[in-house]
């Protein structure tokens, strides 16, 4: 490697760990802030065996939750923000574990959200997880929408396009 290509290497690596670091501390502040909301629809979505969701919107340096939309309406888009801009999206997994699959990982590259949201588990194994789009998952976007168009999309996402941020268990 070249001492260019060295130093470009570590002016990459400062920034995205500057990135992540942000990016983390929103995050832990909007599960505390939130929390009750989240389990509240991963509760309901279990019952109803049906989707809930909502954009998770940032001004001012803060996040917040947009409109809420359930089932179909998830599927297809989850709402805009209507004040702010998108930062990630928070959905329920009805029955399902909380981790993302190929077609949430693919549908958050493709609207450059920077985190997942997940609300998902069973009975005693319930829990809200929040995991971070990976520079690795943003390289294999077609990768990953090639997959959801042969119908792969429900499949485990590949470890390397996530990284947890927090999880939080509860009954
Ligand atoms: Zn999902």
């Amino acid at each position: 490697m070249s001492a260019e290509e060295s130093l470009s290497k570590r002016r990459n690596g400062f920034f995205e760990r500057r990135r992540k670091k942000k990016i983390w501390e929103k995050v832990v502040e909007f599960m505390d802030e939130y929390f009750p909301e989240m389990k509240e629809l991963t509760e309901k979505s279990d019952k109803e065996n049906v989707e809930y969701g909502f954009m998770m919107c940032e001004s001012t340096n803060k996040l917040f939750p947009g409109r809420t939309c359930k089932g179909d309406e998830c599927e297809l888009d989850i709402k805009d923000c209507s004040i702010g801009k998108k930062f990630g999206n928070f959905h329920t997994h009805p029955s399902s574990i909380a981790e993302p699959s190929v077609s949430d990982v693919a549908f958050a590259t493709l609207r450059s959200h920077k985190v997942i949201c997940i609300g998902g588990g069973m009975g005693e194994d319930r829990k809200i997880c929040c995991y971070y789009v990976t520079p690795e998952a943003r390289k294999m976007k077609w990768d990953l929408v090639d997959k959801v168009e042969r119908g792969e999309g429900h499949e485990h996402s590949p470890e390397e396009t996530y990284e947890e941020i927090r999880c939080i268990p509860f009954r």
